[in-house]
């Protein structure tokens, strides 16, 4: 049997394109390693942040803006509510690259945006404590997807629309094969599969496919803790980010029943898929303690839970979604630097286009990986 795509690996972005596939009436086979959803790659701890006014840079705007409409529909297709609004703030200096980016994003796309001073934000937000010279962009679209419902949702669809999905069936290698066209082989820990088009969604493990794609895996450590402060639940309180200290970052959601999630955005060890270190250390617990105490007191609370979770970084952190130089047959999307969940839906839509030969709605030449 000659499947029309095999998609490699079935995280955020390999289940949101399993389902458009299918959805499009495409013979789909996706594979995992694992049973996803699952907590081993970068897709796993509850929650992502989604937000459009962008501060990495405009040009996502309009993708974001789609992706919302995607969740949306997944959402009444599923019945399943995946994504839940509670506004959102870019805080930091005025000339740090995150009020600034953020700020620029919601200008040029004329986006509803306020910026707030710091009196402002202590007036709205008193769970908030910033600098006396810091400022914000609020932004009343943000909010928070529920990770590992859209993963399922996703998977669900695809499933529904006839895709055929494997789990526990790590891949080993994929081979060029002649078929009609040209077309692909995959083999697996359990078998071997042909297709016209292979798709690698793998996440952190994309280097295992490609080692020429020079891609950083980042440790990222999830923090939670018991916030009894009602200030910190979601009717008062949004999700937010910060950038401190220079280049430091770090982000926080409301309570949505297990705690204050925090984490710190970058500034984790450089590691390897294979070799990450699981547990976490006192010292680290700390580090964020002192954030915590700093920006945000009344979520220094008792530690509830952590969890560590890999960031596959290109050199300038911005997308590759692209075909293989060599093998057209072949995609690649390496969408995450610590910022692509929110897109995933879209992305989905966009690999879909690009198997299919239907124009993607985006000028893609941005996300092209770049000579280095
Ligand atoms: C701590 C943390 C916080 C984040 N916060 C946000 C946020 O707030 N907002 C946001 O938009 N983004 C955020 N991100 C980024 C976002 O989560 C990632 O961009 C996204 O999860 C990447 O999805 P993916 O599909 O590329 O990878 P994954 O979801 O990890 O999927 C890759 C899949 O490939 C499978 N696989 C690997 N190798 C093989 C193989 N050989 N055979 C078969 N299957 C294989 C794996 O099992 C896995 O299921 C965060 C990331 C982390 C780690």
């Amino acid at each position: 049997m000659i499947f029309d795509v095999i998609v490699v690996g079935l995280g955020a972005m390999g289940s949101a394109t399993a389902c458009h596939l299918a959805q499009r009436g495409l013979h789909v086979l996706g594979l995992d390693r694992f049973t996803p959803p699952h907590a081993f790659g970068s897709s796993h701890g509850e929650t992502r942040i989604i937000r459009e006014a962008y501060f990495e840079h405009p040009v996502y705007v309009p993708m974001v803006q789609r992706a919302y409409e995607l969740w949306h529909d997944l959402e009444k297709e599923s019945g399943t509510s995946l994504l839940r609004e509670t506004g959102g703030l870019m805080i930091g200096k005025p000339d740090s690259d995150l009020v600034k980016g953020a700020r620029l994003s919601a200008q040029l796309h004329r986006l509803r945006h306020e910026m707030l001073t710091a009196d402002e934000l202590r007036q709205r937000f008193p769970a908030l404590h910033p600098d006396s010279d810091m400022v914000a962009v609020w932004e009343p679209r943000a909010g928070v997807l529920f990770a590992d419902a859209c993963i399922t949702a996703h998977l669900t669809q695809a499933r529904r629309h006839g895709a055929e999905l494997r789990y526990e069936e790590p891949v080993l290698r994929w081979e060029l094969e002649a078929l009609e066209g040209d077309g692909v082989r995959v083999l697996t820990a359990q078998g071997e599969f042909r297709a016209r088009q292979l798709i690698v969604t793998a996440g952190a493990w994309i280097s295992t496919f490609f080692p020429e794609l020079p891609l950083r895996i980042e440790r990222q450590v999830l923090f939670w803790f018991d916030a009894p402060d009602r200030a910190l639940a979601p009717e008062h309180y949004p999700v937010h980010l910060w950038q401190f200290d220079g280049r430091r970052f770090f982000y926080g959601f409301p309570d949505l029943g297990n705690g204050v999630k925090v984490a710190f955005h970058h500034g984790g060890e450089i590691t390897t898929v294979d070799g990450v270190r699981r547990e976490v250390e006192p010292a680290e617990v700390e580090d964020i303690r002192s954030a915590l105490r700093r920006f945000l007191p009344a979520a220094d609370g008792e530690l509830r839970a952590t969890t560590v979770c890999m960031y596959a970084n290109t050199p300038d952190e911005h997308f590759w979604i692209s075909r293989h130089p060599v093998n057209p047959q072949v995609l690649i999307a390496s969408a995450c630097s610590g910022h692509g969940f929110k897109f995933a839906s879209a992305i989905g839509e966009i690999l879909a286009d690009l198997c299919t030969g239907t124009q993607p709605r985006f000028d893609l030449t941005p996300f092209r990986r770049r000579p280095l």
